[in-house]
Protein backbone atom coordinates (compact mmCIF):
# COMPACT_ATOMS: atom_id res chain seq x y z
CA UNK A 1 0.00 0.00 0.00
CA UNK A 2 1.41 3.30 -1.36
CA UNK A 3 -0.75 5.06 1.46
CA UNK A 4 -4.07 5.22 3.27
CA UNK A 5 -6.15 7.82 1.21
CA UNK A 6 -5.72 8.99 -2.35
CA UNK A 7 -7.92 11.88 -2.76
CA UNK A 8 -8.64 12.79 -6.24
CA UNK A 9 -8.97 16.53 -7.53
CA UNK A 10 -7.27 19.51 -5.65
CA UNK A 11 -10.48 22.02 -5.97
CA UNK A 12 -11.88 23.42 -2.87
CA UNK A 13 -13.70 19.83 -1.63
CA UNK A 14 -10.50 18.04 -2.11
CA UNK A 15 -7.97 20.21 -0.57
CA UNK A 16 -10.30 20.66 2.24
CA UNK A 17 -10.75 16.89 2.72
CA UNK A 18 -7.41 16.34 2.71
CA UNK A 19 -6.40 18.20 5.42
CA UNK A 20 -9.40 16.57 7.45
CA UNK A 21 -7.71 13.44 6.91
CA UNK A 22 -4.09 14.15 8.00
CA UNK A 23 -5.92 16.03 11.23
CA UNK A 24 -7.04 12.47 11.73
CA UNK A 25 -3.99 10.90 11.75
CA UNK A 26 -4.61 9.03 7.93
CA UNK A 27 -1.77 9.48 4.91
CA UNK A 28 -2.79 11.35 1.93
CA UNK A 29 -1.99 12.11 -1.66
CA UNK A 30 -3.73 14.51 -3.44
CA UNK A 31 -3.63 14.03 -7.29
CA UNK A 32 -4.82 17.29 -9.30
CA UNK A 33 -4.93 17.52 -13.22
CA UNK A 34 -3.86 21.07 -13.50
CA UNK A 35 -0.09 21.81 -12.95
CA UNK A 36 -1.22 25.19 -11.70
CA UNK A 37 -4.23 26.91 -9.89
CA UNK A 38 -6.60 28.15 -13.01
CA UNK A 39 -6.93 31.45 -11.18
CA UNK A 40 -10.62 31.82 -12.00
CA UNK A 41 -13.27 31.47 -9.99
CA UNK A 42 -16.45 30.18 -10.24
CA UNK A 43 -18.00 30.91 -6.06
CA UNK A 44 -17.20 34.45 -4.77
CA UNK A 45 -19.60 33.70 -1.40
CA UNK A 46 -18.77 31.79 1.38
CA UNK A 47 -21.61 30.45 3.98
CA UNK A 48 -22.48 30.85 7.25
CA UNK A 49 -21.96 26.87 8.42
CA UNK A 50 -18.52 26.60 6.47
CA UNK A 51 -17.79 30.00 8.11
CA UNK A 52 -18.59 28.74 11.32
CA UNK A 53 -16.45 25.36 10.43
CA UNK A 54 -13.33 27.34 9.69
CA UNK A 55 -13.85 29.13 12.88
CA UNK A 56 -13.57 26.03 14.58
CA UNK A 57 -10.21 24.97 12.37
CA UNK A 58 -8.40 28.46 13.69
CA UNK A 59 -8.65 29.42 10.09
CA UNK A 60 -11.25 31.85 9.85
CA UNK A 61 -9.18 34.91 10.05
CA UNK A 62 -7.18 34.26 7.22
CA UNK A 63 -10.60 33.86 5.15
CA UNK A 64 -11.87 37.30 6.40
CA UNK A 65 -8.61 39.48 5.89
CA UNK A 66 -9.12 41.83 3.73
CA UNK A 67 -12.27 40.09 2.28
CA UNK A 68 -15.81 41.96 2.84
CA UNK A 69 -19.16 40.24 4.80
CA UNK A 70 -22.57 40.91 3.15
CA UNK A 71 -25.65 40.13 5.42
CA UNK A 72 -28.11 39.21 3.39
CA UNK A 73 -28.90 37.10 0.35
CA UNK A 74 -31.24 37.12 -2.12
CA UNK A 75 -33.98 33.87 -2.64
CA UNK A 76 -34.75 33.75 -6.65
CA UNK A 77 -34.39 37.50 -7.07
CA UNK A 78 -37.14 38.15 -5.11
CA UNK A 79 -37.68 41.53 -2.71
CA UNK A 80 -37.03 41.66 0.42
CA UNK A 81 -33.38 39.91 0.68
CA UNK A 82 -33.23 36.80 3.39
CA UNK A 83 -31.67 38.66 6.45
CA UNK A 84 -28.46 36.95 7.84
CA UNK A 85 -29.23 38.84 11.04
CA UNK A 86 -31.95 35.85 11.84
CA UNK A 87 -28.68 33.45 12.53
CA UNK A 88 -28.03 32.24 15.61
CA UNK A 89 -24.17 31.02 15.03
CA UNK A 90 -20.97 32.17 15.66
CA UNK A 91 -20.62 34.22 12.14
CA UNK A 92 -23.63 35.31 10.56
CA UNK A 93 -22.99 36.58 7.34
CA UNK A 94 -21.66 35.78 4.17
CA UNK A 95 -17.78 36.03 3.22
CA UNK A 96 -16.64 37.90 -0.24
CA UNK A 97 -14.24 35.82 -1.53
CA UNK A 98 -12.88 35.03 -4.66
CA UNK A 99 -12.95 30.51 -4.97
CA UNK A 100 -9.38 31.17 -6.45
CA UNK A 101 -8.50 32.81 -2.84
CA UNK A 102 -10.32 30.12 -0.65
CA UNK A 103 -8.22 27.50 -2.77
CA UNK A 104 -5.41 28.88 -2.65
CA UNK A 105 -5.49 28.97 1.44
CA UNK A 106 -6.73 25.67 1.76
CA UNK A 107 -4.12 24.21 -0.26
CA UNK A 108 -1.58 25.84 2.00
CA UNK A 109 -3.30 24.93 4.85
CA UNK A 110 -3.37 21.33 3.62
CA UNK A 111 0.36 21.13 2.80
CA UNK A 112 0.76 22.77 6.12
CA UNK A 113 -1.05 19.74 7.69
CA UNK A 114 1.56 17.40 5.90
CA UNK A 115 -0.67 16.75 2.23
CA UNK A 116 1.32 15.52 -0.25
CA UNK A 117 -0.23 17.17 -3.42
CA UNK A 118 1.35 15.98 -6.85
CA UNK A 119 -0.09 18.89 -9.53
CA UNK A 120 -0.28 17.43 -13.34
CA UNK A 121 -1.25 14.00 -11.98
CA UNK A 122 -4.64 13.11 -13.82
CA UNK A 123 -6.60 9.79 -13.00
CA UNK A 124 -7.13 7.59 -15.91
CA UNK A 125 -8.16 4.01 -14.25
CA UNK A 126 -9.32 2.51 -11.46
CA UNK A 127 -9.18 -1.07 -9.76
CA UNK A 128 -11.47 -1.82 -6.68
CA UNK A 129 -10.71 -4.79 -4.57
CA UNK A 130 -11.87 -5.69 -1.20
CA UNK A 131 -8.82 -5.13 0.42
CA UNK A 132 -7.53 -1.82 -1.57
CA UNK A 133 -7.83 0.60 -4.19
CA UNK A 134 -5.57 0.75 -7.36
CA UNK A 135 -5.27 3.67 -9.48
CA UNK A 136 -3.55 4.62 -12.74
CA UNK A 137 -2.07 7.94 -13.44
CA UNK A 138 -1.17 9.90 -15.91
CA UNK A 139 1.40 13.22 -15.64
CA UNK A 140 4.60 13.95 -17.95
CA UNK A 141 7.16 11.68 -16.17
CA UNK A 142 4.69 8.81 -17.54
CA UNK A 143 1.81 6.73 -16.29
CA UNK A 144 2.41 4.80 -13.12
CA UNK A 145 -0.21 3.09 -10.64
CA UNK A 146 -0.97 3.98 -6.70
CA UNK A 147 -2.42 1.71 -4.40
CA UNK A 148 -4.21 2.90 -1.33
CA UNK A 149 -7.07 1.83 1.58
CA UNK A 150 -9.34 3.82 0.29
CA UNK A 151 -10.10 6.42 -2.77
CA UNK A 152 -12.12 9.53 -2.48
CA UNK A 153 -13.35 11.48 -5.54
CA UNK A 154 -12.96 15.26 -5.27
CA UNK A 155 -13.36 15.69 -9.02
CA UNK A 156 -15.69 17.12 -9.74
CA UNK A 157 -19.04 17.55 -11.80
CA UNK A 158 -17.81 15.19 -14.57
CA UNK A 159 -15.74 13.04 -12.20
CA UNK A 160 -14.00 10.44 -13.49
CA UNK A 161 -13.93 8.35 -10.91
CA UNK A 162 -17.29 8.14 -10.21
CA UNK A 163 -17.76 6.92 -13.54
CA UNK A 164 -14.73 4.68 -13.31
CA UNK A 165 -15.93 3.25 -10.08
CA UNK A 166 -19.61 2.79 -12.34
CA UNK A 167 -21.70 4.96 -9.46
CA UNK A 168 -24.86 6.38 -10.78
CA UNK A 169 -25.78 10.05 -11.36
CA UNK A 170 -29.33 10.32 -11.54
CA UNK A 171 -31.14 13.24 -12.20
CA UNK A 172 -32.49 16.19 -14.67
CA UNK A 173 -31.13 17.06 -18.02
CA UNK A 174 -30.21 20.52 -18.99
CA UNK A 175 -33.34 22.67 -19.61
CA UNK A 176 -31.15 25.91 -18.95
CA UNK A 177 -28.63 27.45 -20.88
CA UNK A 178 -25.94 29.73 -18.88
CA UNK A 179 -22.98 32.05 -20.01
CA UNK A 180 -20.20 33.51 -17.59
CA UNK A 181 -18.53 36.29 -18.79
CA UNK A 182 -15.51 38.10 -16.59
CA UNK A 183 -14.96 41.25 -19.04
CA UNK A 184 -14.49 44.81 -19.33
CA UNK A 185 -17.77 47.39 -19.81
CA UNK A 186 -17.25 50.08 -22.01
CA UNK A 187 -20.35 51.53 -19.68
CA UNK A 188 -22.16 49.85 -16.98
CA UNK A 189 -24.43 52.26 -17.58
CA UNK A 190 -25.69 50.48 -20.60
CA UNK A 191 -27.45 48.04 -18.45
CA UNK A 192 -30.59 49.18 -17.45
CA UNK A 193 -30.08 47.72 -13.75
CA UNK A 194 -26.72 48.82 -13.48
CA UNK A 195 -23.56 46.79 -11.53
CA UNK A 196 -24.62 45.18 -9.38
CA UNK A 197 -27.99 44.61 -10.74
CA UNK A 198 -30.26 41.80 -12.21
CA UNK A 199 -32.67 42.10 -14.93
CA UNK A 200 -35.58 38.98 -15.40
CA UNK A 201 -36.66 39.60 -18.77
CA UNK A 202 -38.96 37.97 -21.48
CA UNK A 203 -35.96 35.99 -22.68
CA UNK A 204 -34.03 35.39 -19.85
CA UNK A 205 -32.06 36.45 -16.86
CA UNK A 206 -28.87 38.97 -16.91
CA UNK A 207 -26.84 39.39 -13.86
CA UNK A 208 -23.80 41.80 -13.69
CA UNK A 209 -21.40 42.13 -10.96
CA UNK A 210 -17.98 44.10 -10.39
CA UNK A 211 -15.19 42.39 -9.76
CA UNK A 212 -11.88 43.69 -9.20
CA UNK A 213 -11.35 47.25 -11.09
CA UNK A 214 -12.52 47.59 -14.44
CA UNK A 215 -13.84 43.69 -14.36
CA UNK A 216 -17.24 42.63 -14.46
CA UNK A 217 -18.92 39.37 -14.13
CA UNK A 218 -22.15 39.00 -16.82
CA UNK A 219 -23.76 35.83 -16.05
CA UNK A 220 -26.89 34.93 -18.81
CA UNK A 221 -29.87 32.46 -18.25
CA UNK A 222 -31.87 31.74 -21.28
CA UNK A 223 -34.37 29.35 -20.85
CA UNK A 224 -34.12 26.79 -23.03
CA UNK A 225 -31.77 23.41 -23.11
CA UNK A 226 -28.22 23.95 -24.94
CA UNK A 227 -28.31 22.73 -28.59
CA UNK A 228 -26.71 18.98 -28.12
CA UNK A 229 -22.68 18.88 -28.04
CA UNK A 230 -21.79 22.03 -27.19
CA UNK A 231 -21.29 20.91 -23.46
CA UNK A 232 -17.38 21.58 -24.36
CA UNK A 233 -17.79 24.57 -27.04
CA UNK A 234 -15.82 27.52 -25.99
CA UNK A 235 -18.06 30.75 -25.66
CA UNK A 236 -16.55 33.08 -27.94
CA UNK A 237 -17.15 36.90 -27.29
CA UNK A 238 -19.48 37.40 -30.24
CA UNK A 239 -21.96 33.98 -28.78
CA UNK A 240 -21.88 36.10 -25.38
CA UNK A 241 -22.55 39.62 -27.41
CA UNK A 242 -25.67 37.80 -29.00
CA UNK A 243 -26.85 36.25 -25.69
CA UNK A 244 -26.88 39.11 -24.26
CA UNK A 245 -28.87 40.91 -26.73
CA UNK A 246 -30.80 37.92 -27.07
CA UNK A 247 -31.95 38.79 -23.45
CA UNK A 248 -32.26 42.30 -22.41
CA UNK A 249 -32.56 43.73 -26.10
CA UNK A 250 -29.42 46.08 -25.85
CA UNK A 251 -25.88 45.78 -27.49
CA UNK A 252 -23.90 45.85 -24.49
CA UNK A 253 -20.49 47.10 -25.51
CA UNK A 254 -17.72 44.25 -23.99
CA UNK A 255 -14.79 43.39 -24.49
CA UNK A 256 -10.96 42.04 -23.22
CA UNK A 257 -12.94 38.62 -21.73
CA UNK A 258 -10.82 37.36 -18.96
CA UNK A 259 -12.95 34.07 -18.85
CA UNK A 260 -15.53 32.99 -20.84
CA UNK A 261 -17.93 29.41 -19.93
CA UNK A 262 -20.56 27.92 -20.01
CA UNK A 263 -23.19 25.91 -17.97
CA UNK A 264 -26.67 24.50 -17.21
CA UNK A 265 -28.79 23.64 -14.53
CA UNK A 266 -28.51 19.96 -14.84
CA UNK A 267 -29.34 18.18 -11.48
CA UNK A 268 -27.79 15.51 -10.45
CA UNK A 269 -26.94 13.23 -7.36
CA UNK A 270 -24.56 10.39 -7.17
CA UNK A 271 -26.62 7.33 -6.43
CA UNK A 272 -24.28 6.31 -3.49
CA UNK A 273 -21.55 8.31 -1.87
CA UNK A 274 -19.57 4.99 -1.19
CA UNK A 275 -18.93 1.71 -2.94
CA UNK A 276 -16.74 -0.22 -0.90
CA UNK A 277 -13.21 1.93 -0.53
CA UNK A 278 -14.38 4.33 -3.35
CA UNK A 279 -16.06 7.61 -2.17
CA UNK A 280 -17.20 10.45 -3.77
CA UNK A 281 -17.43 14.32 -1.99
CA UNK A 282 -18.68 17.65 -3.28
CA UNK A 283 -19.66 18.58 -7.09
CA UNK A 284 -18.56 14.67 -7.94
CA UNK A 285 -21.38 13.54 -5.50
CA UNK A 286 -24.06 16.69 -6.32
CA UNK A 287 -24.12 19.12 -9.30
CA UNK A 288 -26.87 22.44 -9.42
CA UNK A 289 -27.60 25.16 -10.66
CA UNK A 290 -25.59 27.82 -9.08
CA UNK A 291 -27.94 30.09 -7.34
CA UNK A 292 -27.68 31.08 -3.78
CA UNK A 293 -23.87 30.33 -3.53
CA UNK A 294 -24.15 27.46 -2.41
CA UNK A 295 -22.26 24.50 -3.89
CA UNK A 296 -18.97 24.78 -1.98
CA UNK A 297 -20.74 24.88 1.32
CA UNK A 298 -22.04 21.72 0.74
CA UNK A 299 -19.13 20.23 -0.60
CA UNK A 300 -16.83 21.43 1.85
CA UNK A 301 -19.19 19.87 4.66
CA UNK A 302 -19.14 16.85 3.09
CA UNK A 303 -15.67 17.01 3.34
CA UNK A 304 -15.78 17.90 6.81
CA UNK A 305 -17.70 15.21 7.92
CA UNK A 306 -15.82 12.54 5.91
CA UNK A 307 -12.35 13.76 7.01
CA UNK A 308 -12.69 12.27 10.80
CA UNK A 309 -14.89 9.19 10.15
CA UNK A 310 -12.26 8.05 7.27
CA UNK A 311 -8.97 8.66 9.21
CA UNK A 312 -10.76 6.87 12.50
CA UNK A 313 -11.42 3.85 10.36
CA UNK A 314 -7.84 3.69 8.79
CA UNK A 315 -6.23 4.46 12.42
CA UNK A 316 -8.38 2.06 13.70
CA UNK A 317 -10.59 3.15 16.25
CA UNK A 318 -14.29 3.56 14.49
CA UNK A 319 -16.78 2.08 15.43
CA UNK A 320 -18.75 -0.05 13.16
CA UNK A 321 -21.08 1.90 11.12
CA UNK A 322 -19.17 4.98 11.12
CA UNK A 323 -18.06 5.32 7.77
CA UNK A 324 -21.46 5.02 6.17
CA UNK A 325 -23.06 7.72 8.20
CA UNK A 326 -21.45 9.77 5.84
CA UNK A 327 -23.58 8.97 3.03
CA UNK A 328 -26.29 8.43 5.35
CA UNK A 329 -25.90 12.15 6.66
CA UNK A 330 -24.86 13.85 3.64
CA UNK A 331 -26.83 12.55 0.56
CA UNK A 332 -30.58 14.13 2.34
CA UNK A 333 -28.52 17.08 2.65
CA UNK A 334 -27.86 17.46 -0.86
CA UNK A 335 -31.12 16.27 -1.94
CA UNK A 336 -32.80 19.08 -0.02
CA UNK A 337 -30.02 21.82 -2.23
CA UNK A 338 -30.84 20.32 -4.99
CA UNK A 339 -34.65 20.64 -4.70
CA UNK A 340 -34.08 24.23 -3.80
CA UNK A 341 -31.98 25.38 -6.26
CA UNK A 342 -34.44 23.87 -8.66
CA UNK A 343 -37.14 25.78 -6.84
CA UNK A 344 -35.49 28.77 -7.42
CA UNK A 345 -34.56 28.85 -10.95
CA UNK A 346 -38.60 27.83 -11.99
CA UNK A 347 -39.11 31.02 -9.49
CA UNK A 348 -36.96 33.34 -11.60
CA UNK A 349 -37.96 31.83 -15.21
CA UNK A 350 -39.26 34.81 -17.64
CA UNK A 351 -42.57 32.96 -18.20
CA UNK A 352 -45.31 35.56 -16.62
CA UNK A 353 -47.65 33.27 -15.21
CA UNK A 354 -44.21 32.62 -12.85
CA UNK A 355 -45.05 36.32 -11.95
CA UNK A 356 -48.22 35.78 -9.71
CA UNK A 357 -45.96 32.65 -7.82
CA UNK A 358 -42.83 35.38 -7.47
CA UNK A 359 -45.78 37.93 -6.09
CA UNK A 360 -46.92 35.62 -3.15
CA UNK A 361 -43.49 34.25 -2.66
CA UNK A 362 -42.57 38.49 -1.77
CA UNK A 363 -44.97 38.57 0.53
CA UNK A 364 -44.05 35.25 2.25
CA UNK A 365 -40.52 36.42 2.35
CA UNK A 366 -42.04 39.61 4.61
CA UNK A 367 -42.69 37.21 7.22
CA UNK A 368 -40.04 36.55 10.14
CA UNK A 369 -40.51 32.69 10.36
CA UNK A 370 -40.10 31.87 6.16
CA UNK A 371 -37.32 34.66 6.13
CA UNK A 372 -35.19 32.97 8.88
CA UNK A 373 -36.05 30.01 7.58
CA UNK A 374 -34.67 29.94 3.79
CA UNK A 375 -31.82 32.02 5.54
CA UNK A 376 -30.82 29.07 7.95
CA UNK A 377 -31.98 26.79 4.09
CA UNK A 378 -29.54 28.45 1.96
CA UNK A 379 -26.79 29.09 4.64
CA UNK A 380 -26.24 25.69 5.81
CA UNK A 381 -27.36 26.29 9.05
CA UNK A 382 -30.44 24.14 9.47
CA UNK A 383 -28.93 20.63 8.85
CA UNK A 384 -29.63 18.13 11.20
CA UNK A 385 -28.30 14.59 10.90
CA UNK A 386 -30.78 12.21 12.06
CA UNK A 387 -28.75 10.75 15.24
CA UNK A 388 -29.72 7.83 17.30
CA UNK A 389 -32.06 10.41 19.58
CA UNK A 390 -31.83 8.07 23.02
CA UNK A 391 -34.37 8.32 25.63
CA UNK A 392 -33.84 12.49 25.87
CA UNK A 393 -33.62 13.12 22.08
CA UNK A 394 -32.99 17.15 22.50
CA UNK A 395 -33.69 20.00 19.76
CA UNK A 396 -30.21 20.72 19.63
CA UNK A 397 -29.06 17.04 18.99
CA UNK A 398 -27.52 16.57 14.99
CA UNK A 399 -27.31 20.21 14.86
CA UNK A 400 -24.24 22.50 14.04
CA UNK A 401 -23.02 23.68 17.44
CA UNK A 402 -24.47 26.77 18.92
CA UNK A 403 -22.43 29.60 20.00
CA UNK A 404 -20.92 29.08 23.17
CA UNK A 405 -19.40 31.24 25.96
CA UNK A 406 -16.54 32.57 25.17
CA UNK A 407 -14.37 30.97 27.10
CA UNK A 408 -15.43 27.86 26.82
CA UNK A 409 -16.00 28.37 22.96
CA UNK A 410 -12.22 29.37 22.58
CA UNK A 411 -10.97 26.15 24.70
CA UNK A 412 -13.40 24.14 22.36
CA UNK A 413 -12.12 25.69 19.14
CA UNK A 414 -8.77 24.49 20.12
CA UNK A 415 -9.60 21.01 20.53
CA UNK A 416 -11.68 21.26 17.20
CA UNK A 417 -8.70 22.85 15.79
CA UNK A 418 -6.57 19.79 15.90
CA UNK A 419 -9.74 17.49 14.66
CA UNK A 420 -10.74 16.14 17.90
CA UNK A 421 -14.28 16.15 19.33
CA UNK A 422 -15.34 18.03 22.49
CA UNK A 423 -17.27 17.61 25.50
CA UNK A 424 -18.25 20.27 27.03
CA UNK A 425 -18.50 19.27 31.33
CA UNK A 426 -21.31 20.86 33.61
CA UNK A 427 -19.34 20.73 36.90
CA UNK A 428 -22.01 18.30 38.40
CA UNK A 429 -20.57 15.86 35.84
CA UNK A 430 -16.83 16.24 36.28
CA UNK A 431 -15.85 12.85 37.99
CA UNK A 432 -17.15 10.78 35.80
CA UNK A 433 -17.19 11.93 32.67
CA UNK A 434 -13.25 11.95 33.39
CA UNK A 435 -13.72 8.26 33.56
CA UNK A 436 -15.68 8.16 30.30
CA UNK A 437 -13.65 9.95 28.06
CA UNK A 438 -9.94 8.18 29.71
CA UNK A 439 -8.56 6.10 26.90
CA UNK A 440 -10.30 7.98 24.64
CA UNK A 441 -8.19 11.24 24.63
CA UNK A 442 -6.85 10.98 20.96
CA UNK A 443 -10.00 11.86 19.88
CA UNK A 444 -11.67 14.02 22.47
CA UNK A 445 -11.00 17.05 24.94
CA UNK A 446 -12.70 17.82 27.53
CA UNK A 447 -13.90 21.38 28.27
CA UNK A 448 -15.13 22.51 31.84
CA UNK A 449 -18.64 24.31 31.30
CA UNK A 450 -19.28 25.38 34.86
CA UNK A 451 -22.88 25.23 35.42
CA UNK A 452 -23.34 25.59 31.30
CA UNK A 453 -24.91 22.68 29.42
CA UNK A 454 -23.62 19.52 29.04
CA UNK A 455 -22.46 19.13 25.33
CA UNK A 456 -20.59 16.37 23.02
CA UNK A 457 -19.15 18.05 19.46
CA UNK A 458 -18.12 15.49 17.16
CA UNK A 459 -15.45 17.05 15.39
CA UNK A 460 -17.29 18.09 12.19
CA UNK A 461 -18.66 20.48 14.92
CA UNK A 462 -22.13 19.00 15.09
CA UNK A 463 -24.27 18.09 18.55
CA UNK A 464 -23.39 14.24 19.31
CA UNK A 465 -25.03 14.70 23.45
CA UNK A 466 -26.88 16.90 25.32
CA UNK A 467 -27.42 16.99 29.39
CA UNK A 468 -31.44 16.64 29.63
CA UNK A 469 -30.61 18.94 32.38
CA UNK A 470 -32.26 18.56 35.80
CA UNK A 471 -35.08 16.12 36.68
CA UNK A 472 -33.44 12.87 34.70
CA UNK A 473 -31.89 10.20 37.06
CA UNK A 474 -28.10 11.01 36.88
CA UNK A 475 -27.59 7.06 36.13
CA UNK A 476 -29.66 7.62 32.63
CA UNK A 477 -27.30 10.72 32.11
CA UNK A 478 -24.56 9.14 31.75
CA UNK A 479 -25.18 5.79 30.23
CA UNK A 480 -26.83 8.23 27.48
CA UNK A 481 -23.43 10.43 27.50
CA UNK A 482 -21.90 6.20 27.16
CA UNK A 483 -24.14 5.41 24.53
CA UNK A 484 -22.92 8.45 22.47
CA UNK A 485 -19.34 8.17 23.13
CA UNK A 486 -19.31 4.81 22.44
CA UNK A 487 -21.03 5.75 18.62
CA UNK A 488 -19.24 8.47 17.41
CA UNK A 489 -15.89 7.87 19.43
CA UNK A 490 -15.17 4.18 19.44
CA UNK A 491 -15.28 1.40 22.35
CA UNK A 492 -14.34 2.91 25.74
CA UNK A 493 -10.46 1.86 26.68
CA UNK A 494 -9.72 0.58 22.80
CA UNK A 495 -7.30 3.49 22.63
CA UNK A 496 -6.20 1.65 19.06
CA UNK A 497 -4.12 5.15 17.87
CA UNK A 498 -1.99 4.07 15.15
CA UNK A 499 -1.12 7.43 14.14
CA UNK A 500 -2.48 10.45 15.90
CA UNK A 501 -2.26 13.93 15.48
CA UNK A 502 0.79 14.15 17.44
CA UNK A 503 2.80 11.94 15.49
CA UNK A 504 1.75 14.18 12.23
CA UNK A 505 2.80 17.57 13.91
CA UNK A 506 6.21 15.61 14.66
CA UNK A 507 6.71 14.74 10.97
CA UNK A 508 5.52 11.40 10.95
CA UNK A 509 3.46 10.86 7.33
C1 LIG B 1 -21.02 30.17 -12.30
C2 LIG B 1 -20.84 29.49 -10.98
C3 LIG B 1 -20.88 30.24 -9.81
C4 LIG B 1 -20.77 29.62 -8.57
N1 LIG B 1 -20.82 30.39 -7.44
C5 LIG B 1 -20.76 29.79 -6.23
C6 LIG B 1 -20.78 30.58 -5.01
O1 LIG B 1 -20.82 31.81 -5.02
N2 LIG B 1 -20.72 29.91 -3.81
C7 LIG B 1 -20.65 28.54 -3.77
O2 LIG B 1 -20.67 27.98 -2.68
N3 LIG B 1 -20.57 27.79 -4.90
C8 LIG B 1 -20.62 28.37 -6.11
N4 LIG B 1 -20.50 27.62 -7.26
C9 LIG B 1 -20.26 26.16 -7.13
C10 LIG B 1 -18.79 25.85 -6.77
O3 LIG B 1 -17.93 26.52 -7.66
C11 LIG B 1 -18.56 24.35 -6.81
O4 LIG B 1 -19.56 23.72 -6.04
C12 LIG B 1 -17.16 23.99 -6.27
O5 LIG B 1 -16.14 24.41 -7.14
C13 LIG B 1 -17.03 22.47 -6.11
O6 LIG B 1 -15.75 22.16 -5.65
P1 LIG B 1 -15.12 20.73 -5.90
O7 LIG B 1 -13.78 20.75 -5.24
O8 LIG B 1 -16.10 19.68 -5.54
O9 LIG B 1 -14.96 20.60 -7.47
P2 LIG B 1 -14.08 21.47 -8.49
O10 LIG B 1 -13.95 22.86 -7.99
O11 LIG B 1 -14.68 21.26 -9.83
O12 LIG B 1 -12.64 20.80 -8.42
C14 LIG B 1 -12.39 19.54 -9.02
C15 LIG B 1 -10.89 19.41 -9.24
O13 LIG B 1 -10.60 18.09 -9.71
C16 LIG B 1 -9.63 18.16 -10.73
N5 LIG B 1 -9.78 16.94 -11.56
C17 LIG B 1 -10.81 16.62 -12.37
N6 LIG B 1 -10.62 15.39 -12.91
C18 LIG B 1 -9.43 14.94 -12.43
C19 LIG B 1 -8.70 13.73 -12.62
N7 LIG B 1 -9.14 12.74 -13.41
N8 LIG B 1 -7.51 13.57 -12.00
C20 LIG B 1 -7.03 14.57 -11.17
N9 LIG B 1 -7.70 15.74 -10.96
C21 LIG B 1 -8.89 15.92 -11.58
C22 LIG B 1 -9.98 19.45 -11.48
O14 LIG B 1 -8.88 19.95 -12.22
C23 LIG B 1 -10.37 20.37 -10.33
O15 LIG B 1 -9.28 21.09 -9.82
C24 LIG B 1 -20.60 28.21 -8.50
C25 LIG B 1 -20.53 27.45 -9.68
C26 LIG B 1 -20.65 28.08 -10.91
C27 LIG B 1 -20.58 27.25 -12.17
Amino acid sequence: MNTDVVVVGGGPVGLMLAAELRLGGARVVLLERLTEPSGHSRAFRMQARMLDTLDQRGLLGRFTEGNRTWPKAHFAGLEPLLDFGYLRNENPYALLIPQARTEELLEKHAMACGVEIRRGHTVTGLEATPSAVDCEISSDEGTYRLSSSYLVGCDGGRSTVRKLAGIGFSGSEPAVRALLADVELADPGQLPNGVPGTMRTPHGLLMAISLQSGVTRVLTTEFTPPEPGTEHTPVTLDELRATVRRVTGIDVDMDRPRWLSRFTDATRLADTYRQGRVLLAGDAAHVHFPIGAQGLNLGLQDAVNLGWKLAGTLVGWAPPGLLDSYGTERRPVAERVLRQTQAQLMLMAPDPRVDPLRGMFSELLELPEVNSRLAHEMTGLDVRYALPPGRYGHHLLGRPCPPLTPDVGDEARTMLGIGRGVLLVPDGLAKEAAGLVAGRSHRLGTVAAGDGPGLLLRPDGHVAWVDPGDGVPREDVLLELADALRHWFGAHGSEAVLRTHHDLTNGGS
